[in-house]
C-alpha cells in the first residue's frame, strides 16, 4: 500500500464552478495540485467548501470548467471510475459489516485476490491503530473509532486522491487533534494527494501544505499556512486567519506602505496590505497577541479594561478606547478590570485593507 499505483503527477481544476438554479455556489475556482500535496479548502459555511469538493469526487457536475489529471479530462468520469477515496462528515460505514469488512469492500469491488486483499486490509486497520477492534461493528466503536475505519477506507485502494470533507466535525477536542496528527500522518507515510475541506483555520494551518480560501463560492487566496497566517491579502481572510481586531479607522497619513491611522480613540501605525490613499476609511486587521500593554508614556493609545478571561497561559482581555472602540488583546498580567492601560503594536503587525466597495462604487470602478 505504500505509493498509490495510479499516482499522478498533478490534477488541475480550471475554471471550475457550479450553479444551483440562479446562485453560483462556486466560481472560476482554479487551482494545480501537485502529487503528494495536502491541499486544505478552508471557508466560513455556505462559502462552497463541500461543492469543490463534490465537483472533484464526481457527485456533482459541473457548470462551467474541466478537471484533468496529467492533461487527460476526468470530470466526464463517473465518480467510481475517477479513483479517488473519500471521507465525509457522517462516516456512512456499513452497520452490519465488521470493521474489516468495511474497510476490504473497496478491495472486494476490485476483485483483488483474497490473500492480498488479507493482507491490505490488515495493513490498513493497522495503519488507523484499529487491529484489536477487526472484529467489531461500527456501533460498537467510539466516533473517533468510526472515523479512523472510514479513513482506513478510503486509503486501502491506495486511491490516487483522497478527498475529506470535514471529516473530524463530530469528534471532540482532543480526538479531534489527535486525529489530525493522525491524518497527517498516513497522508505522509503513504505519499497520499489529499483534498480536505474544513472551517477550522487552525485545522488547515496545521495539517495543509497549501491552503485555498474560499468566500462565497470566489477563490480568495491560496498560500502555504506561513503566508496566510502572516499575510492575508483582505480583510475576510484577515478574518478567516484571526485577525480578531477589524477596526474601522481613518487613514491619516501615507508614506510608502506605511500608513497613520486613527479613529475612535485608537492611534497606530500600520502597514498597507492592500493601496489605501491619506483620508480613505479602512479597515485594520491585528490579532490580539500582536496588541502589547505598553507603559504610559510610550507611542500607543489609552484603553479601559472591561473583560478578563482567563486562557491557560495568557488572559484574553477586551479594553475600550474612549472613543468607544473594543480592542481584543493577550496579556501575560491579570488586569483588573476597570484599569486603565496603553495599547500598542508593532506597525508591521497592523495590517491596513481596503473596505469593500458598495456595489454601485464596485460597478462604477
Ligand atoms: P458548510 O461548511 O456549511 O458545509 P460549504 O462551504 O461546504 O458550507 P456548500 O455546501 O458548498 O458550502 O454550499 C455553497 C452554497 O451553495 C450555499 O449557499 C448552499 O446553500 C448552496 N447549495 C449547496 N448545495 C445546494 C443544492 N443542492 N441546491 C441548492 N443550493 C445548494
Amino acid at each position: 500500500m505504500s505509493t498509490p499505483r495510479t499516482a499522478f503527477e498533478s490534477l488541475r481544476l480550471e475554471h471550475i464552478g457550479r450553479s444551483f438554479g440562479g446562485h453560483q455556489a462556486l466560481v472560476d475556482l482554479n487551482l494545480t495540485i501537485a502529487r503528494g500535496e495536502f491541499i486544505a479548502l478552508l471557508g466560513p459555511s455556505g462559502c462552497g467548501k463541500s461543492t469543490a469538493l463534490n465537483c472533484l469526487a464526481g457527485l456533482l457536475p459541473l457548470t462551467t470548467g474541466q478537471i484533468l489529471i496529467d492533461g487527460k479530462r476526468v470530470d466526464t468520469l463517473p465518480p467510481e471510475k475517477r479513483g479517488f477515496g473519500m471521507v465525509f462528515q457522517n462516516y456512512a460505514l456499513f452497520p452490519h459489516m465488521s470493521v474489516a469488512k468495511n474497510v476490504s469492500f473497496g478491495l472486494q469491488m476490485q476483485n483483488v485476490p483474497k490473500e492480498e486483499l488479507r493482507a491490505r486490509v490488515a495493513e490498513a486497520v493497522a495503519m488507523v491503530k484499529l487491529t484489536d477492534y477487526a472484529a467489531r461493528l461500527p456501533g460498537q466503536l467510539s466516533g473517533g473509532q468510526q472515523q479512523r475505519v472510514a479513513i482506513a477506507r478510503a486509503i486501502v485502494t491506495a486511491p490516487r486522491l483522497v478527498l475529506m470533507d470535514e471529516p473530524l466535525s463530530n469528534l471532540d477536542a482532543k480526538l479531534r487533534l489527535d486525529m489530525r496528527g493522525e491524518i497527517r500522518r498516513i497522508h505522509q507515510t503513504l505519499g497520499l494527494t489529499t483534498v480536505y475541506v474544513t472551517h477550522d483555520q487552525e485545522e488547515a494551518l496545521s495539517m495543509a501544505d497549501r491552503l485555498v480560501v474560499l468566500r462565497e463560492g470566489r477563490v480568495q487566496q491560496v498560500g502555504r499556512p506561513e503566508e496566510l497566517h502572516s499575510g492575508p491579502v483582505n480583510w475576510h481572510v484577515a478574518d478567516f486567519m484571526g485577525y480578531r481586531n477589524l477596526l474601522d479607522l481613518r487613514a491619516v497619513q501615507v508614506r510608502g506602505n506605511d500608513v497613520h491611522l486613527s479613529g475612535a480613540g485608537v492611534e497606530l501605525m500600520g502597514l498597507a496590505a492592500q493601496p489605501v490613499r491619506a483620508g480613505d476609511l479602512v479597515k485594520v486587521g491585528v490579532r490580539p497577541d500582536d496588541f502589547k500593554v505598553v507603559g504610559p508614556d510610550a507611542a500607543g493609545f489609552d484603553a479601559t479594561v472591561e473583560v478578563v478571561e482567563y486562557h491557560g497561559r495568557d488572559f484574553a482581555i477586551d479594553a475600550r478606547t474612549a472613543g468607544g472602540q473594543v480592542v481584543h488583546l493577550l496579556s501575560e498580567q491579570a488586569l483588573a478590570p476597570g484599569s486603565s492601560i496603553r495599547v500598542a503594536a508593532s506597525p508591521s503587525r497592523v495590517l491596513v485593507y481596503q473596505t469593500d466597495l458598495e456595489p454601485a462604487q464596485e460597478a462604477a470602478a
